[in-house]
């Protein structure tokens, strides 16, 4: 059985040092994944460091820590829930 694993091993090391070979020597002139684009994406800030107001107090909190509250199709950040509470009870009268 471990000869039948060795071809295995041995196949794939084969097609990939022909694909290698080639795109070296031919410049990846075959129609295969060659020259993928990759868009710089490193630098994009996370959106959970994002800082977000509080509407109720006006204290800026990160996005991750705040208490969220889906309010008109959209969503409200607050720093506590004492003030969502509160966003809630001046919103509903
Ligand atoms: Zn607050």
């Amino acid at each position: 059985m471990r000869i039948i694993f060795f071809l295995i091993f041995f196949l794939f090391c084969y097609a990939f040092l022909k694909s290698l070979t080639r795109s070296i020597f031919f410049g990846g002139g075959e129609r295969r994944r060659v020259g993928k684009r990759r868009d710089r994406e490193e630098e994009r800030p996370l959106a959970y460091d994002e800082l977000v107001k509080d509407p109720v107090c006006g204290v800026y909190i990160a996005k991750r820590d705040a208490i969220r509250l889906k309010y008109k199709g959209s969503i409200l950040y607050f720093c506590s829930i004492s003030c969502r509470d509160e966003f809630l009870k001046g919103n509903k009268g």
